[in-house]
């Protein structure tokens, strides 16, 4: 097999056949793969047919002609909107931002799962959040704070992923009865041997360094039903950012959650003894196919004492999350408030008491 000319099949890099390892080995993503796995993996590829809406057409001038770029030079964000949408400030630190022009091809996005949540219904999601958390400082929703809420497209890396999981196990079952005089214990060990394909569709993970992972992964999960080719129309009166990361930057974090979902699936099988314990675990990410993607999402920031704290709201299925800040004063306001009703209580009992 010659080497010239191979993508890794994880994250797409070159990769290069190693003489010491006798394996081709991925430089970028650390992936590892013998001679063998790269020809089932070249003949997996070939019969997998993408059970996705029909390919966006390819070149769109479109996109590169009506799609402006503006960039903050606070936080570095940049942030593409179709020409009748102008952005002013940053959604993510709201400092003014510039105008630098039109996006290039590259990053246009094959697909788009368009906003069902309208602003309205955002910010009413807002309000409800307010309501239930009584210690936010009392500018959380201000009016300047609502127009801070930007219905933003992130991009994401959606990624079906194929993993080759092999596992050992030691299992026991132990058994204890009493007869006569005496008490007996039986224990069964199992040598438990998995070994799994698993393939785990649509995993998604942003390719903006400035949200948080976090934050966008307790956002999931997103219906990839209603996914759409992308066309510019969908654009119009939202935001969207640019990805600053890659596929092969982002890879290890789908790496991780493919491998970290794999081996719970794996463990699950393993039921039925009172206890097992892993000898061995090789689990490996062996391809992935991926498209690039633009999610709905109702972005808010505020910030609080130097912290910017972020909030999300799924723009499809209105899943809210996002740790709020606490108002110190209007928490010790309310400790005060307690303070007072317990000093008040203590003279009333003294009074009763005495
Ligand atoms: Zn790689
Ligand atoms: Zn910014």
């Amino acid at each position: 097999m010659d080497a010239l000319g191979y993508k890794c099949p994880n994250c797409a890099a070159d990769i290069q056949f190693s003489a010491k390892e006798q394996k081709f080995v991925c430089e970028y993503c650390n992936s590892s793969f013998t001679e063998q796995e790269m020809k089932e993996i070249a003949a997996l590829q070939e019969q997998q047919h993408p059970d996705r809406p029909e390919e966006a057409q390819q070149p769109d001038d479109e996109f590169t002609e009506h799609t402006s770029v503006y960039s903050c030079d606070s936080c570095g964000a940049t942030i593409m909107a179709d020409e009748n949408t102008a952005a002013t400030f940053c959604y993510y630190c709201h400092n003014p931002v510039i105008l630098k022009g039109r996006v290039s091809g590259e990053y246009r996005p094959s697909y788009v799962l368009p906003f069902q949540i309208d602003r309205e219904a955002a910010i009413g999601h807002f309000k409800e959040f307010v309501k239930k958390h009584r210690f936010l400082p009392k500018d959380f929703l201000s009016a300047g704070q609502q127009e801070k809420i930007v219905g933003l497209y992130v991009p994401f890396w959606v990624t079906d992923v194929n993993v080759n999981a092999e596992m050992d196990a030691l299992g026991k079952r132990i058994r204890s009865w009493t007869s006569g005089n005496y008490s007996y214990t039986e224990t069964q060990e199992y040598a438990l041997a998995r070994k799994a394909n698993v393939v785990i569709k649509g995993l998604p993970a942003d390719g903006a360094s400035h949200i948080d992972d976090d934050l966008m992964e307790a956002v999931e999960p997103f219906d990839y039903a209603k996914i759409k080719p992308f066309a510019m129309q969908y654009l119009s009166g939202f935001l969207a950012e640019k990805y600053d990361m890659d596929y092969a930057k982002m890879f290890p974090r789908i790496q991780n959650r493919a491998v970290q979902a794999s081996d719970q699936l794996v463990r699950q099988s393993m039921t039925g003894y009172s206890s097992v314990s892993v000898t061995r675990s090789d689990i490996k990410v062996m391809n992935t196919k991926w498209e690039y993607m633009l999610l709905p999402v109702w972005f808010m920031t505020y910030k609080y004492n130097d912290k910017v704290y972020e909030f999300a709201l799924n723009g499809q299925t209105a899943k809210f999350v996002g740790e709020p800040p606490l108002s110190k004063s209007r928490l010790a306001a309310f400790c005060i408030g307690l303070g007072a009703a317990a000093a008040v209580l203590t003279m009333l009992l003294g009074v009763i008491v005495s």
